[in-house]
């Protein structure tokens, strides 16, 4: 069985003192929650990365980033490495989300090399893949799955793929308040899946985890986690209310495949 996660992204919110307070208000809904059933990961903008990690130390609360460098160290101005990363006590990083591909330059090629350098520090990737609107108007989504996938992840050992999780993420859902069915999330999801099983074998594709992302909701989230190949969510706006986070992570903790 696959163990769920959900994991909040606050993109460029929150001041320390908003993230302060997020956090807290987080470990009081959720304290109840076993981690040993559910991931929940908060993942703060780098600013608020040390105080939240203080906030959740000793909780059922992981940390995440929301990207990093894939260098140790270096003359990178304004980078952050995932030894630095780890450094602050986080233990996932999203890479490769859909808005650092389309302002920040992100290519297949720097998420491979990303992706890498963050399990070579033995923290978690939250690799994203997905379809804009028009590559999916245009009946490309297989294709710009597969390119993902199989760029993204290029070269990544059997043990190390093991560890990844992968975010299906259609860029047309993000942000929007249009969320994919749970029957397009499924199919998605399913195809990955499948792709990973080409790429590796059958045993390694069902062990490892596939979050959805676009606009999850507390209203959305039992039907989008009965799907058996969502494990899971990335959330963005939603992720940044206690209210909210609280009650997606408590249903989809509820759902058990
Ligand atoms: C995201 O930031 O990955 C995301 C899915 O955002 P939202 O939930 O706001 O669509």
């Amino acid at each position: 069985m696959r163990k769920t996660i959900i994991a909040g992204n606050w993109k460029m919110y929150k001041t320390i003192s908003e993230a302060i307070e997020l956090a807290n208000g987080l470990k009081r809904e959720l304290f109840k929650l076993d981690a040993q059933d559910i991931d929940i990961v908060l993942c703060p903008p780098y600013t608020a990365l040390s105080e939240v990690s203080e906030v959740i130390a000793d909780s059922n609360l992981k940390l995440g980033a929301q990207d990093c460098f894939f260098k140790d160290e270096g003359a990178f101005t304004g980078e952050i490495s995932p030894l630095m990363l780890k450094d602050v006590g986080v233990k996932f990083v999203i890479i490769g989300h859909s808005e650092r591909r389309q302002y920040f330059g992100e290519t297949n090629e720097s998420i491979n090399k990303k992706t890498k350098a963050v399990l070579r520090h033995n923290l978690i990737p939250i690799v994203c893949v997905g379809e804009t609107e028009e590559e999916r108007e245009r009946g490309l989504t297989f294709q710009v799955l597969d390119d993902h996938i199989r760029n993204g992840l290029k070269d990544l050992t059997e043990e190390q793929i093991g560890q990844v999780v992968i975010a299906y993420e259609p860029v047309w859902a993000i942000g929007t308040g249009r969320t994919a069915t749970s029957t397009q999330a499924q199919e998605a999801q399913r195809y990955i899946r499948d792709l990973l099983a080409k790429f590796y074998n059958k045993e390694i594709a069902e062990s490892i985890r596939i979050q959805y992302g676009g606009s999850v909701k507390p209203e959305n989230i039992v039907e989008l986690m009965q799907e058996p190949d969502v494990d899971g969510a990335l959330v963005g706006g939603a992720s940044l209310s206690v209210d909210s986070f609280a009650a997606i992570v408590k249903r989809a903790n509820e759902v058990k495949k």
